[in-house]
C-alpha cells in the first residue's frame, strides 16, 4: 500500500517552494545579473533570453590558438594567427565565449568581484558548451588557473575553479585542483602594459606531481585572457612537467 504521507510530502513541497519563491519574487525581485532587467518565471534564474541571445550572437571566427577575433578573408590555422606566431603561446588551442564586452563581461564582473558565486552554474555550463567533440575525446584532466593562497583567501574563492567543477560534472571528466600551484602572488596584470605582465607572471606556476601529468592532454580554464600571459605561463608549467597538449577556455577574450 502506497504510503500517503510520503505521497503527500511529494506532492506539498513543490507547492510551499512555489509559494515562498512566489513571495520571494515580490520581495526580491528576480533580476538579470548581466542587464539588471527582470526576469519572468520561465526564465533561466540569472541570465535573460535577451542576454543569451546576445551572447549566442557573439560567437566569431577566432584564431585557434590565441582566440584574437579574425578579420574577414583570414582563415583560421592551427600554427596561429599573424599576432600569436611571434609570441611562443604554450598552449596548442583556445576556446572563448566572446570577447570581453557585453553581458559576459558584466557577468563575470558579478560573478568575480560582487562574490555572485551562484554565476558558477550557468557560466560553466557556457564554457562546455563551446567544446568540440573531438577536444573533449583528448582531454584527460581539467586544471583551473590557481590563485595564490593569499588572493584565493581574499577573495573568498577562485573563480576558474568554481567554473571548472561544473566543466568536469557537465563532462564527466577528471578535476585537478591540488598539482599546479601559483607559487608567486603576482600583482594583477589588469592595469600591467604588455611587458610588465610578461615579468609580473614568469615563473609564478609550478607542478607538484608532475607525474600525474606526465603525457597528459590538459583542459586549462579562467576567466579572461587578456595578452595570454598567464595561461601560457601555467601551459608552460605543465609541459615542462611532461603534460603532452593544453587547450585553454575562457569566458571572455581581451580585444587587441
Ligand atoms: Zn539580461
Ligand atoms: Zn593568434
Amino acid at each position: 500500500m502506497p504510503d500517503l504521507r510520503q505521497e503527500n510530502k511529494v506532492l506539498l513541497v513543490p507547492t510551499i517552494r512555489n509559494i515562498l519563491l512566489g513571495f520571494l519574487d515580490i520581495l526580491y525581485p528576480r533580476h538579470c545579473f548581466a542587464c539588471d532587467s527582470s526576469l519572468h518565471e520561465e526564465e533561466n534564474a540569472h541570465i535573460c533570453e535577451n542576454c543569451l541571445e546576445i551572447v549566442k550572437q557573439a560567437e566569431a571566427k577566432r584564431c585557434s590558438k590565441c582566440g584574437l577575433t579574425l578579420g574577414p578573408g583570414m582563415i583560421p590555422s592551427e600554427e596561429g594567427c599573424y599576432e600569436c606566431k611571434s609570441r611562443n603561446l604554450w598552449f596548442e588551442k583556445s576556446f572563448f565565449v566572446s570577447d570581453n564586452e557585453g553581458p559576459v563581461r558584466a557577468l563575470i564582473h558579478q560573478f568575480k568581484y560582487k562574490k555572485h558565486i551562484c554565476l558558477a552554474m550557468p557560466l560553466g555550463s557556457l564554457l562546455t558548451n563551446l567544446i568540440d567533440q573531438k577536444t573533449i575525446c583528448e582531454i584527460d584532466f581539467v586544471v583551473p588557473v590557481p590563485l595564490h593562497w593569499k588572493k584565493k583567501q581574499e577573495r573568498g574563492f577562485n573563480q576558474s575553479e568554481l567554473m571548472a567543477k561544473k566543466v568536469c560534472k557537465n563532462l564527466s571528466m577528471p578535476i585537478s585542483l591540488n598539482n599546479l600551484h601559483r607559487i608567486n602572488n603576482t600583482l594583477s596584470q589588469t592595469q600591467l602594459s604588455y611587458l610588465l605582465r610578461q615579468k609580473n607572471v614568469k615563473n609564478a606556476f609550478m607542478v607538484k606531481n608532475p607525474d600525474l601529468f606526465s603525457q597528459k592532454n590538459i583542459l586549462l580554464i579562467d576567466d579572461i585572457l587578456t595578452t595570454g600571459m598567464t595561461a601560457s605561463e601555467c601551459a608552460k608549467s605543465l609541459k615542462n612537467a611532461g603534460a603532452n597538449k593544453i587547450f585553454f577556455i575562457a569566458l571572455a577574450r581581451s580585444k587587441r
